[in-house]
């Protein structure tokens, strides 16, 4: 059996998750899930990552112990599976000290002992929004430029990772595609940073102006920089520590979806890490773009920050998740309004989906097609062919509907295969709209001899739609496939 090992970065628990967070995590699921279907072995892992100067800063301000204040978001994160109803197989938590911490200390022992690793004094410009050193220039009017505030100095003697030492390989590796990055336009901007030269980087602070970490194994003065032990939790969540089953079987991760704030740590420090440590590197790295307000950047100053919760409290879990996956770029930036959400909504799934669902079942019920012909069977019997005797009409309507179940199956295929999940949905989308084209067409509602076979290529067809949908819309999906069965049509997605 194939094996598929999926991860999101995992999230930084300075603050609770928005919908830039619930956009990757879907996007995750939607492979998680698609992978499954597929019949591999999918192992699909989420988490958070606990440590570092931003969150003791944001605990400080709050008013609470570091680990008080990690608890109680990392439980909002964990809430997401119920939320956006998610199929991660492990949570994973950077405070964790059963599973973690081991794999975190194995991992520095091992970069120590390849040399990999050396102790030198460091005066440079840290940014505690990107928890990272920047390059005097690579700022901005003196500023992060990502982050646009003011950096703090830093001068300490801490410990180094001989990320040099690596960065042609990386760049080889990258530019031959061993490892994809997805998009293009982001694999051009990694190799650009690689070639204008890479040095090593600083992966420790002194204990006592950092607390809020992992201690360096044989020195309890200095704290393992947090991005260097967050990303080991790809491996800790796979028992690493103990080099157990988990490892064997599913490491290399075959993908590691990623916001575009942080693909960098994902492409080069990460990669270093695992040739250091003679792992084999992952497959590819997905990059998603950031969700704006409006078109504004979403900001807790702005209070336009948009929460998961709120929205599918009040839209409903397969809702959110469509928005997210059809309106939003899998790579580009995209924008969020409610008046852009309810559209679709209005739209594609209460009018479009929701209707010809309702349609047709209405349509099946009136002539109480159940009774005579099951519509189970149709499944593998595929589109039920025309007779000798009925109408040559629905015959050529036949043919045409394999043709088109046929496209759409490859269409959606390919689009996953190339994570665009908003083309994977519309081309569902066009089979809704093929069949409300066919329903105009061949008027089913009136008695004929056609009626029975044009109501079942269409109960067909909803069963198809009810498949093609199960990554994307996993409940809604189910929903559909009941209806089906019971041949009853209940309201999918009310009118808002
Ligand atoms: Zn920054």
């Amino acid at each position: 059996m194939k094996k598929f090992y999926i991860t999101n970065s995992i999230a930084y628990t300075n603050a609770f998750p928005h919908i830039g967070f619930a956009l990757e995590t879907i996007q995750a699921d939607v492979l998680a899930r698609y992978h499954r279907i597929l019949g591999e072995d999918v192992f699909f892992l989420t988490g958070t990552d606990e440590h570092g100067v931003k969150i003791a800063k944001a605990a400080r301000e709050k008013d609470k112990n570091p680990k008080n204040f990690v608890d109680e978001i990392s439980e909002k994160f964990k809430e997401l599976k119920r939320i956006l109803n998610l199929s991660n197989d492990d949570f994973i938590r950077t405070t964790d000290k059963k599973r973690h911490w081991p794999a975190v200390e194995k991992v520095w022992l091992k970069l120590k002992e390849n040399g990999d690793i050396y102790k030198k004094k460091y005066k440079g410009l840290y940014c505690v929004g990107c928890e990272a050193f920047i390059k005097e220039k690579d700022l901005v009017n003196g500023k992060c430029p990502i982050h646009k505030k003011n950096l703090e100095v830093i001068e300490e003697e801490n410990y180094f990772f001989k990320l040099s030492k690596y960065s042609k390989k990386i760049e080889n590796i990258i530019e031959r595609e061993e490892i994809k990055i997805i998009p293009e336009s982001k694999k051009n901007e990694i190799l650009s940073f690689i070639k204008q030269g890479v040095e090593d980087v600083s992966c420790s602070r002194l204990k006592e102006n950092l607390k809020w970490g992992i201690e360096v194994p044989g020195d309890d003065t200095q704290t393992i920089y947090v991005w260097m032990e967050a990303l080991v939790s790809y491996l800790s969540v796979l028992d690493y520590a103990e080099n157990g089953d988990k490892l064997k079987k599913f490491w290399p991760a075959d993908v590691h979806c990623v916001g575009k704030d942080i693909f960098r740590f994902h492409s080069l420090l990460w990669q270093a890490m695992l040739l250091s440590l003679k792992l084999e590197l992952p497959k590819t790295i997905f990059v998603h773009g950031f969700i704006t307000v409006g078109g504004e950047k979403m900001s807790k100053s702005l209070g336009n920050v948009i929460d998961p919760f709120e929205l599918v409290k009040k839209y409903g879990t397969d809702s959110v998740r469509y928005f997210l996956l059809r309106e939003i770029s899998p790579t580009e930036d995209g924008d969020f309004t409610y008046e852009k959400f309810e559209k679709r909504y209005n739209a594609d799934l209460a009018k479009g989906l929701g209707n010809l669902v309702a349609r047709v079942l209405t349509m099946a019920e009136k002539i109480n097609l159940d009774s005579e012909s099951q519509i189970s069977r149709l499944a593998e019997d595929g589109p039920l062919r025309s007779r000798d005797s009925e109408a040559s009409e629905s015959r050529r309507a036949d043919s045409k509907f394999k043709t088109i179940l046929k496209d759409i199956w490859q269409k959606d295929k390919k689009a996953l295969d190339k994570f665009k999940f908003n083309e994977a949905l519309i081309s569902i989308w066009e089979l809704i709209s093929f069949c409300d084209r066919y329903i105009e067409r061949e008027r089913p509602w009136e008695t004929k001899e056609s009626q029975k076979i044009v109501i079942n290529n269409l109960l067909f067809a909803l069963k198809e739609i009810a498949s093609l949908l199960q990554p994307f819309l996993p409940e809604t999906s189910e929903k559909i496939l009941n209806q089906l069965e019971n041949k009853k049509s209940e309201i999918l997605f009310p009118r808002i």
